[in-house]
């Protein structure tokens, strides 16, 4: 008996078998269902549709039959639809600035810097485009806060105004090739999906790498013992943060042979990494300290030790940060250092109110759709700003006090349509009182 053609898949040349069933689009052209599921799921997750499906098609082409691609003559990469994501009017340094302040309490001179930084990345992006032949570097930054002192909602805010895609990456969770965790690249493919899978688009977004300190080298010493955790995931970190083609797989994961990839170049992305980096500002002052050969140093007439945290930290050098644990590379391409400080009482009191997505206008607006009036007496404020200092996380323990608090009027509210208004005081937030309710008449 005549052996059975067997038939190809034109875009992965996979044979037809178990696991590989074939539609015969016609008597040459077969197309495999995973290509065929592959293509649905870039079709459907692609924004604008038909451009992103077009560049998936080609560059699955591209790698199949590049005799195809010989054929036209075009290069895969100029038929890509680049997107221009930035806004057309690139807002100044202060009009930034004037943005994030209706978003984000204090920290004056973390926003300044970030402020100045961001608008020169972008500009440097538009700057490449002219080509007049000076190459300014591209500026990733530093935060270095205490948890909860804004440095998440300073980067996610910054991208928002920007209109560029953003995601946020714990450095904790990831590994070095090869190691079980997640690959670094994967931080792409995040980005990429923040950005509905175009790649022009992720190309010029934001990458926010939090717990940065937590990846440090565990020793000084690393000729003795080689932290392969701590600085491999460093090193890895590195290649992407100073700009390089990346083949992201489309589903994530583990890459393995056969797949398609997509591919990412990382060079014009924003990096932003944070972290609270205990114990830095120490290292700092017994720097300082030291500068003077054990004598107090008397840098602006005071002893170092008496530099308050903030002061310290704005005085942090490189070889400060090496201390720490973090590689030099790494540190040479996050040149833009920006110091946050821990919210005082007062900061923390504006963070409730002031802000357009402040807890008390959302609870306010909430309440509010079933018919009950909220009100927040000044001392009750007070009083949540103070324990939330006391817990020491910041903004974090505030939105969990206010929150733990609004729960049971959140509860109640929408079923007893008797309820005008609901007053929290300071009695109710030191625990020794209910919130007041009044009903209607
Ligand atoms: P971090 O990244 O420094 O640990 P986040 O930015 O994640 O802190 O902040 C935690 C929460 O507190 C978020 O809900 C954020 O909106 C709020 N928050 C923190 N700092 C500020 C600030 N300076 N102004 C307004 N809200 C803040």
């Amino acid at each position: 008996m005549a052996k059975r053609d067997v038939k190809r898949c034109a875009f992965c040349r996979g044979e037809e078998g178990e696991g590989r069933p074939m539609l015969s689009l016609s008597a040459e052209l077969n197309i495999c269902f995973p290509c065929i599921e592959r293509l649905n799921d870039l079709m459907f997750r692609s924004e604008p549709k038909g451009d992103l499906a077009a560049e998936h098609v080609l560059q699955l082409i591209s790698e199949t039959h590049p005799e195809l691609v010989a054929q036209t003559g075009k290069d895969i990469d100029s038929t890509l639809p680049v997107q221009e994501c930035a806004q057309d009017e690139l807002p100044t340094p202060e009009e930034l600035h004037k943005k994030l302040n209706a978003y984000v309490i204090g920290q004056e001179h973390a926003k300044r810097t970030l402020c100045v930084a961001v608008y020169n990345h972008y500009l440097r992006l538009r700057q490449k485009q002219d080509d007049d032949g000076t190459e300014i570097e591209k500026s990733n930054i530093l935060l270095a806060g205490s948890t909860g002192s804004g440095k998440t909602l300073l980067a996610k805010t910054l991208a928002k105004i920007l209109d560029v895609p953003f995601c946020i990456v714990d450095a904790t969770t990831l590994t070095e090739a090869g190691y079980v965790g997640e690959d670094v690249e994967n931080i792409v493919l995040r980005l990429l999906q923040a950005a509905d899978m175009n790649v022009g688009k992720a190309e010029r977004g934001i990458i926010y790498v939090d717990e940065i300190d937590k990846i440090g080298r565990k020793t000084q010493n690393v000729s003795i013992t080689r932290d392969v955790s701590g600085e491999g995931v460093q090193q890895a970190l590195l290649k992407i943060v100073e700009g390089t083609e990346c083949n992201i797989p489309p589903k994530g994961g583990r890459k393995h042979p056969n797949e398609h990839y997509i591919r990412v170049n990382t060079e014009n992305i924003l990096f932003i990494c944070g972290g609270a980096f205990v114990g830095l500002e120490d290292i700092v002052r017994k720097r300082l300290g030291a500068s003077t050969l054990g004598f107090a140093s008397i840098e602006e007439g005071r002893d170092a030790k008496e530099y308050t945290e903030a002061e310290a930290l704005s005085k942090t050098q490189p070889e400060d940060l090496f201390l720490f644990g973090m590689i030099p590379e790494l540190v040479g391409r996050l040149p833009i250092f920006a110091p946050l400080t821990t919210l005082s009482e007062d900061e923390l009191v504006e963070l409730l109110t002031k802000p357009k997505n402040a807890l008390v206008k959302q609870y306010t607006k909430l309440l509010a759709m079933s018919g009950v009036k909220l009100i927040v007496e000044p001392k009750a404020l007070r009083a949540m700003a103070k324990q939330a200092i006391e817990r020491g996380t910041g903004a974090r323990a505030l939105r969990s006090i206010f929150e733990n608090l609004m729960l049971d009027i959140m509860y109640i509210a929408p079923s007893d349509k008797s309820i005008e208004s609901v007053t929290l005081t300071e009695a109710t937030v030191l625990g020794k009182g209910k919130p007041k309710i009044t009903h209607r008449k």
